[in-house]
């Protein structure tokens, strides 16, 4: 039954994502109580515990959700921040599962959230909050390489899953396989090259593609390819700075960026890493030389611009801010920015919206890679490396016999290259991107009814689910 605008406007952010999944449903081949068993969280813990906090004690409130276990182990975030609760740590592990589907990635959802803030809490206490809340897991055997591989998200990076390692790992220290309790990890501490940019990078990856297609373009007024298109980005953290960064570098321009202390706007284009510099040494993003101040930080949101992207928390674009919105393409880069009383706004005004399932499954998908480099024990490329190498040379040394021309030095640089694992990586995530959209896209182009790319993905996604569940010969 639909939904009144009133209940539309008064969903959870947990009851969005069922809302979403219930949309797409009609479009699976999946039976009903399978739906339901789909849709569901299997498992939602809830802790608290002290920490000493100066001279103080704190009681912290940690939450870690499964929300499927049709494959092993679950993955999904920790995310530091005021606003954690139940509802949103269900939400975002339900997100999860969906976006492992359609990446492909054998893991079921999961999410952490503890309900601090960071900046406001000291290095010391952050890091006992951290170790206390992975041991609490660790009784309720839930971390572990085959159990649920938690990441990085929002407040938390490289650090923080050291913290969480080093905790796993000394209390199970027979266990070879202890690294792969987490993924996010830093380098020194058996992490991946790629990982803490993979979930920008992913995201231009996924536009790359999506411009990439000259008739979808066309209905939007756009032309293809991202050259010259002008994005605005909302969060300049992980997410947001990692896909600025790499958005520039396919030419197109950002003209504004929205942070929590205000917004800045230029015509002109943005460098991300002079912004990001900038507010390092002044601690905020405002009064960015050559750039205007915006007065609202949401005004960033309501810019004409031919790419939105939001990347930094969920809601961000709801019934209120919908109708004013200009954006041609809305890039979810966070997860769930978009409400569903927006959605229904935007799509009625034509806006592409790539789905956070989709759009930000970079970072899972490179976390796969680390789960997997931990598991074999070996850097990606280290054994093939020098041997694609020599082959190449080979390769060269037969053509210049053949040809009895010479190449030049510069001529075999160029091509004698054997892949490292950033290169192993990068193309590994490119590649998933680029077929999980395809994928998407044909999903949605073989039913007419499909409203949006949202419900596809969603739709897809919950076929593959089934199609596990399948696998076990449970249906009729
Ligand atoms: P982060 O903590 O590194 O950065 C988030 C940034 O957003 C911070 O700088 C914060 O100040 C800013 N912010 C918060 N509220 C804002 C507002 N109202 N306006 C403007 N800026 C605001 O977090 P992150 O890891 O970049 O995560 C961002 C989003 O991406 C989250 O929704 C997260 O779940 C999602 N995500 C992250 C990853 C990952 O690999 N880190 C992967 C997939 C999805």
């Amino acid at each position: 039954m639909a939904l009144t605008k009133k209940e539309l406007a008064e969903l959870s952010f947990s009851q969005s994502v069922s809302y979403y999944f219930d949309k797409a449903a009609p479009f699976t081949d999946c039976p009903e109580g399978l739906l339901e068993q789909i849709k569901v969280c299997n498992s939602i813990y809830r802790v608290n515990f002290p920490v000493k906090w100066g001279k103080e004690v704190k009681v912290i409130e940690a939450y870690r959700v499964q929300h499927s276990h049709h494959r092993m182990p679950t993955k999904g975030g920790i995310r530091f921040s005021l606003h954690v609760d139940q509802d949103e740590v269900m939400a975002l592990a339900a997100l999860m599962t969906y976006k492992c589907a359609i990446v492909d990635v054998p893991f079921g959802g999961a999410k952490g959230g503890i309900k601090i803030s960071p900046r406001n809490t000291p290095v010391e206490v952050l890091e006992s909050i951290t170790r206390r809340y992975t041991y609490e897991l660790m009784k309720k055997n839930m971390i572990g390489p085959g159990l649920d591989v938690p990441a990085p998200d929002y407040g938390t990076g490289e650090r923080e899953m050291g913290w969480v390692v080093d905790t796993f790992a000394s209390m199970n220290n027979n266990d070879v396989d202890a690294y792969a309790c987490v993924t996010g990890k830093p380098i020194h501490l058996n992490g991946i090259k790629g990982r803490t940019e993979a979930t920008g990078r992913g995201v231009v990856y996924a536009l790359n593609q999506v411009c990439s297609y000259a008739d979808d373009m066309k209905k939007l007024g756009l032309t293809t390819g991202l050259e010259g298109k002008t994005v605005v980005i909302q969060g300049l953290g992980n997410v947001g700075y990692n896909t600025a960064k790499f958005i520039v570098k396919y030419g197109a321009k950002i003209i504004s960026i929205a942070e929590n202390e205000g917004a800045i706007f230029n015509a002109k284009g943005l460098d991300p890493e002079a912004v990001l510099e900038h507010r390092k040494a002044t601690g905020k993003i405002t009064d960015f030389p050559g750039a205007k101040n915006l007065k609202k930080n949401s005004e960033a949101l309501e810019l004409e611009c031919d790419i939105l992207i939001p990347a930094a928390l969920e809601k961000q674009l709801t019934g209120e801010n919908a109708p004013r919105i200009k954006a041609k393409i809305i890039c979810e880069a966070a997860n769930g920015p978009t409400t569903p009383e927006a959605e229904e706004i935007l799509n009625k005004k034509g806006v592409l919206i790539i789905p956070d399932i989709y759009a930000n499954a970079g970072g899972v998908t490179v976390s796969y890679f680390e789960w997997l480099k931990n598991l074999s024990h070996v850097r990606f490329g280290r054994m093939q490396k020098r041997f694609e190498e020599e082959t190449q040379e080979n390769m060269i040394k037969l053509i210049e016999d053949l040809s009895g021309k010479k190449a030049t030095r510069l001529q075999v640089e160029t091509v004698v290259r054997g892949a490292g694992e950033i290169d192993l990586v990068n193309s590994g995530l490119e590649d998933t991107m680029i077929s999980a959209y395809h994928d998407i896209r044909e999903f949605k182009r073989s039913n007419k009814k499909i409203p949006d790319l949202r419900t596809a993905a969603f739709a897809l996604s919950i076929n593959k689910i089934k199609n596990a569940y399948a696998a076990l010969g449970i249906f009729p």
